[in-house]
């Protein structure tokens, strides 16, 4: 009926004690979807409370490669059974209901859901696509936690709040991996000198020869003279200090100046040119 997947292993299967239950789902094409949410986000223990037609082939279809996650879930004929031995319940609602009561913003629900699974099973509750949860399946529940969506237009699609749920979790998963330290995966990689940027940043007197080659090529094709300067170096400087240049965009700039320069007809600030085809170790830059 459905091709398997590999099942989720090693320090991905984070939260196994994270309960995603889904409550009378009429859908069985969301029941997949949220495998694969789930999955998506290293989460794989997923409960079905009484769902309207489950395992069957939409379900598999939607599920895409996390079949694994559908051929172990737990499926379980009341509320009650999926949350018997848990220690805390978190019930999710897109509305506010007649008696309020605690409600978590996805990031506090996931930290206080993230520590207390270190004690025990932690459930996330999850209702029915027509009418959400009952009041008094809310009232099983420990916290509430409200998507903070569009008031006109609240309601999310089951899956699709429950990859909201994953994600806040795996986000403090990998926060929390390297004893700690900020993940790498974390980090923003913008500019050279960042993790993974490909090439290492130009050092400031590799940027320096280059102002220099600049100017020069500038002053040779005539665009910039310099008994009547404008604020040019200045403003170009800016430029490219914006744009932090790592050493090989150095290199192809300077090849660049230097094929200007010999299309000019001058022969080019010998040092610079040569200054380039040592950091390329070609002579026109070209990579
Ligand atoms: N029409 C239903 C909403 C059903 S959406 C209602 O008015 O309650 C199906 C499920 O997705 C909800 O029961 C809830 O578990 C989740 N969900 C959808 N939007 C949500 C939101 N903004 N915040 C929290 N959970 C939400």
């Amino acid at each position: 009926m459905h091709k398997p997947s590999p099942p989720l292993e090693g320090p991905d299967a984070f939260q196994d004690k994270i309960r995603i239950v889904l409550v009378e789902t009429s859908h069985s094409g969301n029941i997949g979807a949220v495998a694969r949410a789930m999955k998506n986000m290293g989460l794989a223990n997923l409960w079905l409370v009484n769902p309207n037609s489950f395992p069957d082939e939409a379900s598999y279809a939607r599920a895409a490669g996390a079949s694994d996650i559908l051929d172990r879930a737990q499926v379980v004929p009341t509320l009650d059974k999926a949350l018997e031995d848990c220690i805390v319940v978190m019930g999710t609602s897109a509305r506010g209901r007649k008696i309020p009561w605690p409600v978590l913003p996805p990031p506090e629900a996931a930290e206080i859901a993230a520590e207390k699974s270190l004690s025990g099973p932690v459930a996330l509750v999850f209702g029915r696509e027509n009418h959400g949860l009952s009041n008094d399946e809310l009232h099983l529940c420990h916290y509430h936690i409200h998507i903070p969506t569009n008031p006109d237009y609240s309601s999310l699609n089951l899956s699709m709040a429950v990859q909201i749920m994953c994600y806040e979790l795996r986000m403090l998963f990998l926060r929390n991996l390297e004893d700690g330290k900020d993940s790498p995966y974390l980090k923003p990689m913008l500019a050279p000198g960042d993790a993974g940027w490909d090439v290492p940043p130009a050092k400031v007197g590799d940027v320096e020869g280059f102002f220099g080659h600049l100017e020069q090529t500038l002053h040779d094709v005539d665009f910039h003279r310099r008994d009547n300067p404008r604020q040019l170096m200045s403003r170009l400087r800016r430029l490219f200090q914006r744009a932090k240049l790592d050493q090989m965009e150095i290199n192809i700039l300077r090849g660049i100046l230097s094929a200007v320069q010999k299309a000019a007809g001058v022969s080019g600030n010998s040092n610079s040119t040569k200054a380039s085809t040592e950091l390329t170790g070609q002579d026109n830059g070209h990579v």
